[in-house]
C-alpha cells in the first residue's frame, strides 16, 4: 500500500543530517532500482515560444522580452530524424514539448499524434508535454502509442499563485487525472530555486506523493534564470538543496524515476554524482532542454564512464504501448472547448516584466 506523507514528515526528512539522508535515500533506491542504470531522455522542442501563459520562469511566454527565437510546429520527418539521432546516442525516450496552454483538436494535434506513432515504431518511449489536455485527447495520445505524459505541478499549491496566474493548480491536477484514465504513465515534478520556501518544496512533494498511483517519473529542475523573465534575478540554487530535494523525493516516492533535469550545467560532476547516489536515476540528454542549456552528450558519456553508469533500455518498467493507425482510431476529435481556469490574480513581478519594453 502507498504510504501517505504529511508536510511535517517530509520537512523532517528534508532536514535530516545530510549523510543520514543520503544513506537512507540510497538504501531506498537500491531496494527498488538498479543503482547503476540511468534512464536517458531527449527533450525536443517541437513548437517553441509564443506561449500565452505567464509562468514566471519561462522564456517561452510571449509576454516576456527574452532573446528566444520561436518556431512553428516541426514536421513529422524532422522529429523522426531527431529521434533517430537521440536513439543512436543512447536515449531510450523522446519527450516532445510544445509551448501551448492546452491542446486544441485539429491538424497540429493530428501531426503530433503522427509523431507519437512514428517514434513508438522506432521502439523508443514517447513522452509529450503539450499543456492541458482533455480525457478524449489523452485517449487519442494513448492510442497513438504514447508512453508518458509530462505535466509538472511546478511548486506547492500555495507558491504556485506567486509564479503563474493564467491557470490554476487544480487545472494541473485535472490534466494528470485525464492522463490516468488511460494506460499512459505520468511524469510530473517541479522546479526549485524560484524563491519558494523549503515548506513549499515539501508541499509540492506532498501533492506529488499523494497522487494515486504516484507519478512514474518525477523531474526535479533547478531554476535556470533567464534574462527577461520575472525570475531572472533569482540566485542559482546551492547543490546541497538539490541533493536534499532529490534524496527526499526518492524516499517519499520509492518506485518513481527521479529525473535530474534543468540546471545540470550549473552542477559539478561531483554534485551530479551525489544526486545519483541520493536516488536520481534519470536525466535529460542533449545540449538543450527546450530552450535552456544542458551538458552535451559527450560530457554525459564521460560522466557515465567515470561513475560506471549504464543507460537504461526502453520499456524496462512498463511494456511498449501498441500503436493504432489514424485510420483505425476508435476516438475522434471532439473539437471540445474546455473551460480551463484562468484565475487572473496579479503577480506584480510578472506584470512588471510584461510592461518592460523589449
Ligand atoms: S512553462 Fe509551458 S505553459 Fe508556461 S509559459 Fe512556458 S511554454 Fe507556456
Amino acid at each position: 500500500m502507498q504510504q501517505s506523507w504529511t508536510k511535517e514528515a517530509i520537512l523532517e526528512l528534508y532536514h535530516t543530517p545530510l549523510m543520514d539522508l543520503m544513506y537512507r535515500a540510497a538504501s531506498v533506491h537500491r531496494t527498488h532500482h538498479d543503482p547503476n542504470t540511468v534512464q536517458v531522455s531527449t527533450l525536443l522542442s517541437i513548437k517553441t515560444g509564443g506561449c500565452p501563459e505567464d509562468c514566471g520562469y519561462c522564456p517561452q511566454a510571449a509576454r516576456y522580452h527574452t532573446d528566444l527565437e520561436g518556431n512553428e510546429l516541426m514536421s513529422v520527418s524532422q522529429v523522426k530524424a531527431q529521434a533517430l539521432r537521440a536513439k543512436a546516442s543512447g536515449s531510450s525516450r523522446v519527450c516532445m514539448g510544445a509551448a501551448w496552454r492546452n491542446v486544441k483538436d485539429g491538424p497540429e494535434f493530428d501531426n503530433v499524434l503522427e509523431m507519437v506513432r512514428t517514434i513508438n515504431k522506432l521502439d523508443m518511449e514517447v513522452c509529450c508535454t503539450l499543456g492541458m489536455i482533455t480525457e478524449n485527447q489523452a485517449k487519442r495520445l494513448a492510442e497513438a502509442g504514447l508512453y508518458a505524459y509530462n505535466h509538472n505541478l511546478d511548486t506547492s499549491e500555495d507558491y504556485y499563485k506567486d509564479v503563474i496566474s493564467t491557470r490554476a493548480f487544480q487545472d494541473r491536477l485535472d490534466t494528470i487525472e485525464n492522463v490516468r484514465k488511460t494506460n499512459v504513465t505520468v511524469c510530473s515534478g517541479g522546479i526549485i530555486g524560484m524563491g519558494e520556501s523549503v515548506e513549499d518544496r515539501a508541499g509540492m512533494l506532498v501533492a506529488l506523493s499523494s497522487l494515486s498511483p504516484q507519478p512514474e517519473s518525477v523531474p526535479i529542475n533547478a531554476l535556470v534564470p533567464v534574462e527577461g523573465t520575472p525570475l531572472e534575478d533569482q540566485p542559482i540554487i546551492p547543490i546541497w538543496d538539490m541533493i536534499r530535494m532529490i534524496a527526499t523525493t526518492r524516499i517519499v516516492m520509492p518506485h518513481t524515476q527521479v529525473r535530474l533535469s534543468a540546471g545540470r550545467t550549473q552542477m559539478s560532476q561531483e554534485g551530479q554524482a551525489m544526486c545519483f547516489f541520493a536516488g536520481a536515476n534519470s536525466i535529460f540528454a542533449g545540449d538543450k532542454l527546450l530552450t535552456t542549456p544542458n551538458p552535451d552528450i559527450e560530457q554525459d558519456k564521460a560522466l557515465f564512464d567515470l561513475l560506471g553508469l549504464v543507460p537504461q533500455k526502453p520499456f524496462v518498467k512498463h511494456s511498449q504501448p501498441l500503436t493504432v493507425e489514424a485510420a483505425d482510431s476508435a476516438w475522434t476529435a471532439l473539437g471540445e472547448k474546455p473551460k480551463w481556469t484562468r484565475p487572473g490574480h496579479e503577480i506584480e513581478r510578472n506584470k512588471a516584466k510584461e510592461r518592460k519594453a523589449p
